[in-house]
């Protein structure tokens, strides 16, 4: 056994399946090396037999800080602390002893894994092998079922890593390798996981946030620059595109007297993702994403959701549809997003708000309404004085 430090990382099973494959390893490769290398980390890595190998450079013990930017990189399964050994059956039989010596257990039980199936001995063999050596040199005993620890071997080509704990991760798959979506953010709890939940399935996610600057505070667009900087942590480098609302919302204002206030909310919402749908060409995205989750607010029945997808031509996907709120709460609180998330804010969409919204808006009627308004232009309008931000 060396002295050197090595990480085993897994990454989720099911991406593997066919052609895509390399170009999924290429990506996470790509991520976990981004992740590390900015935070300065030392290392080296190297795909052997179906996982990555992080060989951390000698200096490098700061373990928990590794733990925690690997537990941040989507697409890993799993990852372990490993000690590298020779792959030959008496190295394996003394690395395996002097990774227990000195740990508190009584039981154990041996998961040896050969990858490299040219190894003389099968996994059951290792095991066994490998338990009698323990057995015989000190005074623990092997127990299958309810063992106190796990030494598990990888037997890979060129190399042995044992290690006796996983660290599990978010899995999913590595941010990228499914293109880029445009996610629109407004403050709340639900748009910052509907983001995440995106990530978590390969995607890219630009971000779009409408708000009502001088009408509503500065604040509201720190928060959103905030609860970008956390999703950040999941994807690297993040835009957000500030949108100006406020005129546009005026011009819905006045035409929308009476008996038709009641449908402003769905119109901002058209309007929304008319001008999202041009952030997205300019950006070459395939998707927008909203926080909506059926029937948790008026705006969010299904026949507005209908209404409201009417304006745009392009998927509008919602990845929280049928999720409760606890759930998202939980969610929220498990990515970070939450503390900032229920900081008070001036909501963009209560400005001029109906006091009773339509639950029910028909598109021919919110067409309607539309007729009287130039549509092309506010949405021009809106994107003339839109900024962005990097982050
Ligand atoms: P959230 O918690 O995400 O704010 P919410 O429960 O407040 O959601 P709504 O205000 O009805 O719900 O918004 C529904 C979705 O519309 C949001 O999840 C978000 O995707 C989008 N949205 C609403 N307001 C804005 C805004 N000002 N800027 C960008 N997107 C917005
Ligand atoms: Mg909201």
């Amino acid at each position: 056994m060396d002295s050197d430090q090595y990480i085993i990382i897994h990454y989720a099973e099911i991406a593997l399946k066919g052609n895509n494959r390399g170009f999924f390893e290429d990506f996470l490769r790509h991520n976990i090396e981004k992740a590390l290398k900015r935070e300065g980390i030392k290392f080296l890595l190297k795909k052997i037999s179906g996982r990555f190998v992080v060989r951390l450079d000698e200096e490098e013990k700061d373990y928990e800080k590794i733990s925690k930017i690997l537990k941040n990189v989507i697409g890993i399964a799993h990852f372990s602390y490993a000690v590298r050994s020779p792959c030959e059956i008496e190295a394996i039989k003394d690395a395996a002893l002097s990774l227990l010596s000195g740990k508190n257990f009584n039981t154990f039980r041996l998961s040896a894994v050969r990858s490299d199936k040219k190894f003389p001995l099968t996994s059951q063999q290792i095991n066994e092998v490998v338990g009698e050596h323990i057995i015989e040199n000190s005074d623990k005993k092997v127990s299958l079922k309810n063992f106190d620890v796990e030494v598990v071997i990888e037997i890979t080509e060129g190399d042995a890593f044992l290690y006796v704990e996983k660290e599990g991760c978010i899995g999913g798959l590595p941010v990228g390798v499914s293109g880029k979506v445009i996610s629109l953010i407004s403050g709340g709890i639900d748009s910052p996981v509907s983001s995440f939940q995106t990530m978590k399935r390969g995607c890219n996610v630009v971000f779009v946030h409408f708000h009502s600057f001088p009408y509503t505070g500065i604040e509201s667009i720190e928060k959103i620059k905030k609860l970008v900087k956390i999703l950040n942590k999941f994807q690297f480098k993040s835009k957000i595109y500030l949108v100006p609302f406020a005129d546009l919302q005026s011009e819905i204002f006045v035409n929308t007297a009476g008996n038709f206030e009641k449908f402003r909310v769905v119109l901002y919402r058209r309007f929304m993702l008319r001008i999202a749908e041009k952030i997205s060409e300019m950006e070459n995205g395939q998707a927008i994403i909203t926080g909506d989750a059926i029937g948790q607010v008026a705006s969010q029945t299904l026949e507005n959701i209908n209404t409201i997808n009417e304006a745009c031509n392009i998927p509008v996907l919602r990845p929280l549809i049928t999720y409760d709120k606890e759930e998202i709460i939980n969610k929220a609180k498990e990515i970070g997003t939450y503390e900032i998330s229920i900081l008070p804010h001036c909501d963009t969409c209560t400005r001029f708000m109906p006091k009773h919204p339509a639950t029910k808006a028909k598109i021919e009627i919110v067409k309607k309404i539309e007729e009287n308004l130039d549509v092309d232009k506010m949405v021009n309008d809106a994107l003339n004085k839109m900024e962005i931000i990097e982050i």
